[in-house]
């Protein structure tokens, strides 16, 4: 068996059909290099740049250890941007589509506060969103993150480039420290550095090029 191909990782059957039907043939670089240790609950630095397939290397990693019947928040990613956010939604959610009733909830700045806090109130297994915007859920009350047990920082070094590395710095403090942290970014500042030895357990780094 190629060492690509994602039917050697121990992945749920229903996620490896669903790769299948996606046409997602064999895992890119970053994720053949990081999926294992993502499978195996490791944290983990994922560097790679644009294209390299970085939001299937987590968003499988997430999926895999959801427990659909808890219905609680058990991962939580942060991105810069709210079109960024939309896109790794939608990942997840074709990736995850053969896995029934998964809930994942988008909570992004620009949008009405009301309709997001009616929809947490609901509840979601995966919210994915902008750092201000679940920061303000958090402060009003109408987001909890005690269950969390996967978090990712995607596109970390454009989030602290928005200055955003205080209000991630208080979002994770609201996560239980028992937990898994995936940080992935495009490039690799000393501030990443730091970040990364602040808020993770001995994370293996990965490092690969883009898919073209
Ligand atoms: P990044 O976050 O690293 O910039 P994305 O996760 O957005 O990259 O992936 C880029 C594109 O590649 C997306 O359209 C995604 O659906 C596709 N893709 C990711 N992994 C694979 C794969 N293993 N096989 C085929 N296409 C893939
Ligand atoms: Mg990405």
């Amino acid at each position: 068996m190629s060492q690509t191909a994602f039917s050697s990782l121990s992945l749920h059957p229903e996620l490896l059909e669903n790769l299948k039907s996606l046409n997602y043939q064999e895992m890119t670089p970053i994720q053949a290099l990081s999926l294992p240790d993502i499978l195996a609950g490791k944290d983990v630095i994922g560097q790679g740049k644009t294209g390299s397939g970085k939001t299937a290397a987590f968003g499988l990693g997430i999926l895999n250890s959801l427990e659909v019947k808890r219905f609680r928040i058990q991962a939580l990613v942060m991105c810069p941007t709210r079109e960024l956010a939309d896109q790794v939604a939608k990942e997840i959610r074709s990736l995850g589509r053969a896995i029934h009733n998964i809930k994942v909830l988008t909570l992004c700045g620009g949008m009405p506060f009301g309709p997001q806090a009616g929809s947490l109130e609901h509840g979601a297994h995966i919210i994915i969103g902008t750092p201000g915007r679940i920061d303000d859920h958090l402060r009003r009350g109408t987001l909890a993150l005690d269950h969390v047990h996967t978090l990712v920082l995607d596109e970390a070094d454009r989030m602290l480039e928005m200055g955003f590395q205080d209000t991630i710095d208080a979002i994770i403090e609201k996560t239980p420290r028992q937990r898994q942290t995936l940080l992935f970014s495009a490039t690799f500042p000393k501030q990443i550095k730091r970040i990364a030895n602040a808020i993770m357990v001995d994370p293996v780094l990965v490092k690969a090029p883009a898919l073209h």
